[in-house]
């Protein structure tokens, strides 16, 4: 009987879990405010501190089961003079309209080689893309700018550490653990059959995206061995941060 009732209440626990922690993210007045950041329209072009505050205080009311990466390949580091942040997503909203036929730009986020995020799509709304409708439906898209298949871009330390950081937070956010079936990379989404292919896809039917060097490589034995634990340290990161803060 006793057992029964601790099973009833880890049960119950483990319901009330995503919104204790939720609890545990109120924002403290010492973490800098998003007032800083440039925006215009949807464009919000922020720190990743700033995102922090930022994507914890949105009520995203459809269901983030998927986050994506990918880079952008065009444009790339030569194209970014360190403060065309906003330039570079209009150019990319007008490409994907104009030349692809969607209705906005197609990523929710975009991150920059000074380190800079900005939203770009609106979170509540699905991302499009050539990775498919099944990856966009529950998907947040991140393209990171650059080229980083090998022998490109050479991502700077700052773009790397808010990728990690960004994304950690997103799996905070949406209650997921890293792994292929939370965080997924373009390369494993067949272009044709739009269904995920992982390593299996022929080259000819995949992209390189986020690309062949991406946090040194795009195959999933990469993604486990070499950004899935950065992912998950920082996650234990944040949360120990957020529960101090949530103390104090
Ligand atoms: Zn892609």
């Amino acid at each position: 009987m006793k057992q029964k009732i601790e099973l009833i209440m880890s049960m119950i626990l483990m319901l009330f879990l995503p919104i204790s922690s939720g609890y545990a993210m109120e924002i403290t007045e010492d973490e800098p405010s998003v007032e800083a950041a440039i925006s215009e329209g949807q464009y919000i072009v922020m720190t990743k501190e700033e995102f922090k505050n930022w994507l914890f205080r949105q009520n995203i009311t459809r269901k983030i089961m998927l986050i994506q990466q990918h880079h952008t390949w065009a444009p790339a580091y030569k194209h970014f003079k360190g403060s065309n942040h906003l330039n570079m997503l209009k150019g990319m909203e007008n490409f994907h309209v104009k030349e692809m036929g969607w209705k906005n730009i197609a990523q929710n986020l975009t991150t920059f080689p000074d380190g800079k995020v900005a939203v770009s799509r609106p979170l509540n709304i699905a991302p499009d893309g050539t990775i498919g409708p099944r990856a966009n439906s529950a998907g947040i898209a991140i393209e990171n700018v650059g080229n980083f298949d090998k022998g490109y871009d050479v991502m700077t330390k700052e773009q790397r550490d808010t990728i990690v950081y960004i994304t950690a937070l997103l799996c905070i956010k949406f209650g997921l653990t890293p792994s292929v079936d939370t965080i997924t990379y373009h390369h494993w989404w067949d272009l044709k059959t739009k269904e995920r292919v992982l390593d299996k896809g022929p080259d000819y039917n995949v992209k390189t995206c986020p690309g062949t060097n991406f946090f040194g490589g795009n195959s999933t034995k990469s993604a486990k061995e070499n950004f899935y634990p950065l992912v998950a340290q920082k996650i234990d990161e944040l949360l120990a941060e957020m529960k101090k803060g949530s103390k104090s």
